[in-house]
C-alpha cells in the first residue's frame, strides 16, 4: 500500500498556477568546506492543480552534513526549463535562471524549486518524455528531478517523496534511511515515474517484486497480475531468478480491443515496464498469447535478461528479447506444444523478411536507423534470425544463448550505461558463454550487410516444415531434430541465482 497520509502543504494554487507561498525553513549552516562525497537531500512534495488533481512537484535541495551546494542545478532535459514555476532561496528570493538551469554555488541554505509537471506533459506533447493519463501523469525524472551540474560519479541525491495525498511510482531501488539514492547513472538511461491517484498491487514472482500501478480509471485486463507473474516466472528460468529484485509496472488503459496493446521497458535508476492495455473481448482465449497480446509482457520483461545495449545495436537487445518472448513461453508451458512455438517463430520471421523487402535496408542499417525509419519488425526479427543461427551453432558445441545471456549479466550486473554490441560480446571470453558469443559475432558479421539473414535451410534441417499455406509441422527425422527439441526443453535445474553474482 502507498501512503495516503495528507500532510499540510505550504503550496497554494492561484489562478491555476502553482505558486510557493513563502517558506519558513531556516537556512542551514554550510560554512564548512565540503570534504565528503557531495550529497544533496532532496525533499519532493507532490502538489495539486486547481482541480485538486496532480499538478506538479515542489523540490527542496539541501546539502547533507559536511557537503555544500553544487555549482548549478539543471534538468537533464533542458526542454523542462520553461516549466519551472519558481526557483527560490530559503527566504523566498528568486535564484537566477538561464538556458541551462540555476546557479546555486554561492547559495547558503537550500534551493526551492517548483515544476509544473502536468502543464509540461501537455506542452511537450512527447509521450517518450511525459504524458497525461486521465488525471495521472507519467513523466521521466529527466524533466522534473533537477540534478547537480556537473554530477560527479560519487555524488548522490538522497530523494524523499512526500506523497501528500497522491500516489507515486518512482523507479529508484536503493534506499538509505528512507530516502532513495539517485546518482549520475540514473540519468544515463531513460526512466519513468508516475504521479496521481492510483492503486498499486504488489506481485511477487520469479524472485522479484512487481509493483503494478493501474493509472487513469484503473481499467486493466482482470488477469493482468496473473499474466505478469507467469511472464516473470518464465523469464526467471534463464538466470534462476528474475534479473531485477524490483520492477515497477505502469498500466495505461486504452479502448483498443486487445488486452495488451504495446509495452516499453526503461531502466534508468531502476526498471520500469509500461504497458498500454485495452478492453479486450469476452470471446478471447486467455491462453492465446497472440490474440491477447500477452507475448508483449514476456517480451518487455525479457529485456532485463541483457544489460543495456546502445540503440544503434537494437538487433541485439530487441533480437534477444523477441527470441525469448515465445521461447520462454513455450518452455513455461504457455504455448501448448513445440509446433505452436515454431509456428510463431516462422510467422515472425516471415513478417521480418517482408518488411526487409519493403524498406530495402541491410540488417545493420535497419538496426542503426530503426527509430528514424520505422524498421522495427525488420530489426527485431533479423535479430531473432541471428539468434536462431547462433543457438543452433552453439548447441552443436554444447552451449546455448542461455549461457551467453547469463555470462553477459554476470559481467555487467548493473544497468549503469548502454554499451555497443561489439564490446558486450567481446567481454564474454571464457566458458560456454564465449562459445555462443563467438557464434553470434560470426552470424552478425556474415549477415549485417545483407537485407535478411537466410534461415530457411536451417529451419528445414531442424525439421521445421512449412507447407504452401504457411502451416508448420515438425519432422523428427530431420538431421537437427534433436537440437530443435533441446532448444525448447525447460531448464531441468535452475542455475545459480543472480543474487550470488
Ligand atoms: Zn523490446
Amino acid at each position: 500500500m502507498l501512503l495516503r497520509a495528507h500532510r499540510a502543504s505550504r503550496i497554494v494554487v492561484i489562478g491555476g498556477a502553482l505558486v510557493a507561498a513563502g517558506c519558513a525553513t531556516e537556512p542551514t549552516a554550510s560554512t564548512a568546506r565540503a570534504t565528503a562525497a557531495p550529497v544533496l537531500d532532496v525533499d519532493v512534495t507532490l502538489l495539486p492543480d486547481a482541480a485538486d488533481a496532480f499538478g506538479g512537484v515542489s523540490l527542496r535541495y539541501c546539502p547533507a552534513a559536511g557537503a555544500s551546494m553544487p555549482r548549478r542545478l539543471v534538468p537533464e532535459n533542458r526542454r523542462a526549463l520553461p516549466f519551472a514555476v519558481s526557483v527560490n532561496d530559503d527566504l523566498g528570493r528568486p535564484l537566477p535562471l538561464d538556458d541551462d538551469g540555476v546557479f546555486t554555488r554561492e547559495l547558503r541554505g537550500c534551493a526551492h524549486l517548483i515544476v509544473d509537471v502536468a502543464r509540461m506533459a501537455d506542452a511537450l506533447d512527447d509521450k517518450d518524455l511525459a504524458q497525461r493519463v486521465g488525471d495521472d501523469v507519467i513523466a521521466t525524472p529527466e524533466l522534473w528531478l533537477w540534478r547537480p551540474e556537473p554530477f560527479a560519479d560519487d555524488a548522490r541525491l538522497r530523494v524523499k517523496v512526500e506523497r501528500a495525498g497522491f500516489d507515486a511510482a518512482v523507479p529508484w531501488v536503493d534506499v538509505d534511511d528512507g530516502r532513495y539514492l539517485v546518482d549520475a547513472r540514473a540519468f544515463r538511461l531513460k526512466s519513468d515515474a508516475a504521479f496521481g491517484r492510483f492503486a498499486v498491487e504488489h506481485i511477487d514472482a520469479g524472485g522479484a517484486r512487481l509493483s503494478l500501478a493501474r493509472l487513469d480509471d484503473g481499467r486493466a485486463p482482470p488477469a493482468l497480475g496473473a499474466w505478469l507473474a507467469a511472464s516473470a516466472h518464465a523469464v526467471a528460468s534463464v538466470h534462476g531468478a528474475y534479473p531485477e529484485p524490483r520492477l515497477n509496472v505502469l498500466v495505461v488503459p486504452t479502448h483498443v480491443a486487445r488486452p495488451i496493446v504495446v509495452g516499453f521497458y526503461s531502466r534508468g535508476g531502476g526498471p520500469t515496464a509500461l504497458f498500454y492495455v485495452g478492453d479486450g473481448a469476452d470471446s478471447l482465449d486467455a491462453d492465446d498469447l497472440e490474440a491477447t497480446g500477452r507475448w508483449a509482457l514476456t517480451h518487455e520483461l525479457a529485456h532485463a535478461l541483457l544489460p543495456p545495449v546502445k540503440s544503434e545495436d537494437a538487433w541485439l537487445n530487441e533480437g534477444i528479447a523477441t527470441w525469448y518472448q515465445d521461447l520462454l513461453a513455450r518452455r513455461a508451458g504457455m504455448l501448448p506444444d513445440d509446433a505452436a512455438y515454431w509456428a510463431e517463430l516462422v510467422r515472425g520471421l516471415r513478417t521480418g523478411r517482408v518488411r526487409s523487402d519493403e524498406d530495402r535496408l541491410t540488417v545493420a542499417e535497419a538496426s542503426r536507423r530503426m527509430h528514424a525509419t520505422g524498421a522495427y519488425q525488420h530489426t527485431y526479427w533479423a535479430g531473432v534470425a541471428l539468434a536462431l543461427l547462433t543457438e543452433v551453432e552453439a548447441r552443436r558445441h554444447g552451449a546455448s544463448l542461455d549461457d551467453l545471456v547469463r555470462a553477459l549479466r554476470r559481467r555487467f550486473p548493473d544497468d549503469d550505461e548502454a554499451r555497443d554490441a561489439r564490446s558486450l560480446l567481446a567481454a564474454v571470453d571464457a566458458g560456454k558463454g564465449a562459445v555462443a558469443a563467438r557464434a553470434l559475432e560470426r552470424a552478425f558479421q556474415a549477415n549485417k550487410d545483407a537485407p535478411w539473414p537466410d534461415v530457411e535451410r536451417l529451419l528445414a534441417e531442424l525439421g521445421v516444415v512449412v507447407d504452401a499455406m504457411g502451416a508448420v509441422a515438425l519432422d523428427d527425422h530431420a538431421p537437427l531434430a534433436a537440437v530443435r527439441r533441446a532448444i525448447t526443453l525447460p531448464a531441468e535445474r535452475a542455475p545459480a541465482p543472480l543474487a550470488a553474482r
